[in-house]
């Protein structure tokens, strides 16, 4: 039910994604072996297709491990951590840094962060099993909790029911109310927990569309609100999400559903001390090219560091890149090509990201809004951070304007100028005056654009089993794994999750003495 002064839903925000399951993970502590071996859990892709043999393992079998963001990262860790006996790890990464989109930024004309890419991280400790946050807490990071419950509409803040009635009046009101029942009938905080779990019914079936549901709000006002409410979440417009994944992003606004929390010192000193911890070779400005199975067994990967291609041989793969990078990538030998393609368009549900994160000489707005960040009826729904509040130490103010969908997508093709001009316009008339009245500065601004850089879930799809989102042809090439944000939900906690069950797969193989069964012992297109 709705508190009668503070809604939950209605009036806090939590932008970003969120990861749709914790319980289909194995117990921490329990021993990877346990879990069944990948091809054993997998069926057969035809009834063609015949067992695969068992071949002896050398002695430091050699994981490659292509993508240095969240994912490779978290493979790479898990599987270090995972593994009982030795082995060869290299991460390829192709940019200089490793983290991916996991990027705190310095300004240049003040020593002041913001976070460029992923912008907080979700709580799922409440109800048990966290996975991130255990890794948070492993890694010795202290926290700091974030939070916000304004929606500005119109011009006016509304952080309660009663301002609900008092803005939007009250069949708006009543409206928004009986969605908020329903959102809360159809899903538990339970339910919300358990729903990405393999054996939920949501995770097999093709989930109907968010737009039905919206329509059944109805009161022009409210519906618009609750649009407005989830779309930088859902990055993507809310009619083309299912309604599942629409539900899910309106009731993690209500911290008995999720909460959130930053990293103290910037999000990316998560990837900073996880990488060392990394008991790998890594090798940064190494892009892969492509990848193909090797007549004698194994993987070749041919990659350019700078001008001088080459190649190296593994024994297993794990591409841990975001999908939109996969097709960057060239798979050879018609089988394994035909399979990642059909993984490729299975997943390829592009949805969108713009910031912009703006440095003030100081924080001129934090007599009108608190929290560290609130949502603005602007540009189809957007979240504006203060990104300032991370630090109480900091005297500049910093905003950041975080868009999604096609408002993403059609301003990301202005000019950066014409992107910044954009978003101080969309400052709401009592901010603006707070600018002027402080005679506040704007010191610097930076865009950054992610289209097609997160994915989005529609109506109408369905979700593959987990096994055949991680291994996209398991008896031509079981030795070839994917790991993504993009098999969940766009999230960190999603891509912790698949790297751990990549880790665990490959991990009680190993355990076995044996490899997954070599390419070169099977003949294409079998
Ligand atoms: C604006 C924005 C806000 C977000 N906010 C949140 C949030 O609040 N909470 C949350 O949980 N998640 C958030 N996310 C999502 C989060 O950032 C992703 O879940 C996470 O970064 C995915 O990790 P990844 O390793 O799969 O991909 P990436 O982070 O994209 O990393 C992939 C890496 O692979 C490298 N690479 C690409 N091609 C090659 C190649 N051919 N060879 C070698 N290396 C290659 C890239 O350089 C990159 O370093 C946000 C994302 C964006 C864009």
């Amino acid at each position: 039910m709705l508190p009668a002064r503070r809604p939950s839903c209605l009036g806090g925000h939590i932008s970003g994604k969120r990861y749709l399951s914790r319980q289909s993970r194995l117990v921490p502590g329990r021993s990877s072996v346990e879990r069944e071996p990948i091809r054993a859990t997998m069926p057969p892709e035809s009834t063609t297709d015949t067992a695969v043999p068992h071949r002896p393992l050398g002695s430091a079998p050699s994981v490659a491990i292509v993508g240095g963001g969240p994912g490779g990262m978290f493979t790479a860790y898990e599987l270090q951590r995972a593994a009982v006996r030795p082995l060869q790890i290299t991460l390829y990464e192709s940019s200089d840094r490793l983290g991916g989109k996991v990027r705190t930024m310095h300004f240049k004309s003040a020593d002041v962060r913001y976070e460029a890419g992923a912008a907080e991280f979700y709580d799922y400790s409440h109800f048990g099993h966290d996975p991130l946050r255990e890794l948070v807490e492993e890694l010795g990071l202290p926290i700091r909790v974030l939070g916000g419950s304004a929606m500005v509409v119109d011009g006016a803040v509304i952080s309660s029911t009663d301002d609900v009635r008092s803005c939007l009046g009250g069949h708006a009101e009543a409206s928004l109310l009986a969605f908020d029942r329903l959102a809360r009938d159809r899903m538990t905080p339970s339910e919300f927990y358990a729903s990405g779990d393999d054996g939920h019914a949501t995770a097999r079936e093709p989930a109907a569309g968010f737009g039905a549901t919206l329509e059944t709000i109805d009161s022009a006002l409210a519906r618009r609100y609750v649009e407005h409410l989830i779309h930088s979440d859902l990055a993507a417009e809310p009619a083309q999400t299912n309604e599942t994944y629409g539900l899910q992003n309106y009731l993690m606004n209500d911290p008995s559903y999720m909460r959130l929390y930053g990293i103290e010192g910037g999000n990316q000193r998560l990837m900073d001390e996880l990488a060392a911890r990394l008991a790998c070779s890594v090798r940064t400005g190494c892009r892969v090219e492509s990848i193909e199975a090797a007549p004698s067994g194994g993987f070749v990967l041919r990659h350019s560091p700078g001008a001088d291609a080459a190649e190296d041989q593994h024994d297993l793969v794990v591409v841990a890149l975001p999908h939109d990078q996969l097709c960057k990538v060239t798979f050879g030998g018609a089988r394994l090509r035909e399979a990642v393609d059909r993984h490729r368009s299975h997943h390829d549900h592009p949805a969108h990201y713009l910031r912009v994160s703006v440095l003030f000489d100081r924080p001129f707005w934090r007599e009108s809004l608190s929290g560290s960040f609130w949502m603005l009826d602007r540009f189809g729904g957007c979240c504006m951070y203060d990104e300032s509040s991370r630090d109480p130490s900091m005297t500049h103010g910093v905003l950041g304007w975080l868009l999604g969908g096609d408002a993403a997508r059609e301003l990301a093709r202005a000019t950066d100028d014409e992107i910044v001009h954009a978003v101080l316009g969309s400052l709401p008339g009592f901010l603006s005056a707070a600018l002027a009245a402080n005679h506040s500065a704007t010191m610097e601004a930076r865009v950054h654009r992610w289209i097609g850089a997160v994915s989005a879930l529609p109506g109408g799809w369905t979700p593959m089993p987990l096994e055949r989102r991680h291994c996209p042809d398991p008896v031509g090439h079981p030795g070839f794994f994917l790991a993504g944000d993009y098999l969940y939900d766009s999230t960190l906690n999603g891509v912790l999750d698949s790297a751990e069950r990549v880790a665990e797969w490959i991990a009680a193989d190993l355990a076995e003495g044996r490899l997954p069964r070599r390419q070169g012992e099977h003949h294409e297109g079998t």
